[in-house]
């Protein structure tokens, strides 16, 4: 049964949310709901009354500002708990340029010894899969995940990999072990022997990632976050080292009682105290259409790293909607600003996709190249992600820094921004505070290719 404070929605299968009602004492089962020919799924969804003192004033208790998977997840989290939020976002909704829109994001819980992330990204799975459920629609795809190495999955020469394994097999997890041929034996688009050594690990896959921006967008509406697209921001309203809000490139103001910035790339734009502690990085994305796609497709190809840390490659089974093979490099990348600078793909980042697929993909290495795409990082000096109050403006809260790997951890990047916001403690949030990042300090996430 719903507590007297719930409010009902109906989720038709158009993913649109109907406020039904909001009523004290409503006795209706959960479940389905038959209204004339139509059958709807019945979905509630608890509000917190916020304590009083929030709801003085007209203005929005919370403004934000991007409408990446940072922004949204964390708009739906604060109108969830009663209060009035605004977003921002910059243009339209997925954004074509925005780091969260893309056709697939890997979605893994291998982080080799570092168990923070495995942890939040195993608690991130069973959310993605609450997701599809609660949207009717497959976001997340679990096809798995294969770690491929060339050498032996040893911890002085593939740490990451050894790590990753047995991290998970201390966890209870049960990655399948690969060695030998059996890789090109079980995924047969990968060349013989070519890769000697790795796991399986079925519990992973990429979600759909343009798609889960659309999804939320609209569940933030139905839930009554204003959304307004196409506002740029040009700068933060700071009186008296208080955020008041944001002027827009229009110079419209935009007021509210705080003000949250998840702008991706152009975050220390807007907040210039980041500057030292972080830079925006350009990675090239490439999408192929293999001649023969049976072989690409999952299950004979799920997503997989091939010796990720020693050479950035990873990529993705044959896209169901796009049909393409997207291949990409979590390696250094380009310091880029990401207004003035082209973010364009190199013909040596051409060269260099063709030198690892002939070597690892024969069937793909002269594949025709659909498009290609270079994506940008918020990427902070250690490779965590920055989510806290500023130390010296009141009111005014940053959510960024996913570094390349924040998009898997969307389920939970809502829940900690908000609370830091709201000043409330939360399991492992310290990892993420503003921290006075020195020229001395590597980036931290083990999966990562640094030169
Ligand atoms: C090539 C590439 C591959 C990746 N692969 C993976 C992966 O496999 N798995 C994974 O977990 N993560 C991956 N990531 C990382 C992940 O995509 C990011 O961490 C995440 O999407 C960042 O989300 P965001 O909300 O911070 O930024 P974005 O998604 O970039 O959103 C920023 C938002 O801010 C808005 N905005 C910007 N400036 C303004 C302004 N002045 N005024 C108003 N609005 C503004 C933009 O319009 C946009 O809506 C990858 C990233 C890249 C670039």
């Amino acid at each position: 049964m719903f507590s007297p404070c719930a409010s009902i929605y109906l989720l038709d299968q158009h993913v649109r949310f109907l406020p039904l009602v909001e009523m004290h004492a409503l006795s209706i089962p959960k479940g389905q709901l038959s209204c004339k020919d139509k059958k709807f799924n019945l979905h509630c969804i608890e509000r917190q009354s916020p304590n009083s003192k929030h709801k003085a004033s007209s203005m929005d208790d919370f403004l934000i500002i991007g409408a990446g998977i940072f922004g949204l997840t964390t708009a739906i989290e604060l109108q969830k708990r009663g209060y009035q939020v605004s977003l921002l976002a910059g243009g339209p909704i997925p954004h074509p340029k925005a780091a969260s829109t893309d056709i697939s994001k890997i979605v893994r819980m291998e982080y080799g010894s570092d168990a923070f992330y495995m942890d939040m990204a195993d608690r991130c799975i069973d959310e993605w899969h609450a997701w599809n459920d609660l949207f009717q629609e497959e976001l997340y795809r679990e096809v798995g995940f294969l770690l491929a190495c060339s050498k032996p999955m040893e911890a002085e020469t593939q740490p990451y990999e050894h790590s990753s394994f047995h991290l998970l097999q201390a966890r209870g997890h049960q990655p399948e072990h690969l060695v030998g041929d059996l890789i090109s034996k079980r995924f047969p688009a990968f060349a013989s022997r070519r890769y000697v050594d790795g796991f399986y690990h079925k519990r992973a896959g990429y979600a759909l990632a343009g798609r889960t921006i659309e999804v939320l967008a609209k569940y933030a509406q139905s839930l009554g976050v204003e959304v307004k697209e196409a506002i740029r921001v040009k700068e933060l309203l700071i009186e008296n080292s208080q955020a008041k809000g944001v002027t827009s490139e229009k110079g419209e103001k935009h007021l509210a009682g705080h003000t949250i910035v998840c702008a991706g790339a152009h975050t220390a734009f807007l907040v210039p105290d980041l500057q030292p502690f972080m830079q925006v990085t350009g990675h090239p994305v490439f999408h192929l259409r293999p001649r023969n796609s049976s072989l690409f497709e999952s299950p004979k190809l799920p997503v997989f790293a091939a010796d990720i840390s020693h050479s950035g490659w990873y990529g993705f089974p044959y896209h169901p909607h796009e049909h393409v093979v997207k291949i990409a490099n979590h390696g250094v990348g380009q310091v880029l600003h990401p207004d003035r600078d082209p973010r364009e793909v190199r013909e040596a980042d051409v060269q260099h996709l063709r030198t690892f697929l002939q070597t690892a993909f024969p069937k793909l290495h002269d594949a025709p190249i659909v498009y290609t795409r270079r994506c940008l990082y918020m990427d902070t000096l250690d490779g965590h992600f920055w989510i806290d109050r500023h130390p010296r403006i009141g009111n005014l809260m940053i959510g960024t820094g996913g570094s390349g790997h924040g998009f898997k951890m969307g389920p939970e990047l809502g829940k900690l921004i908000a609370a830091a916001a709201l000043g409330e403690k939360r399991e492992g949030a310290e990892r993420f505070r503003w921290r006075e990042l020195g020229g001395q300090v590597k980036g931290e996430e083990e999966a990562r290719f640094r030169e």
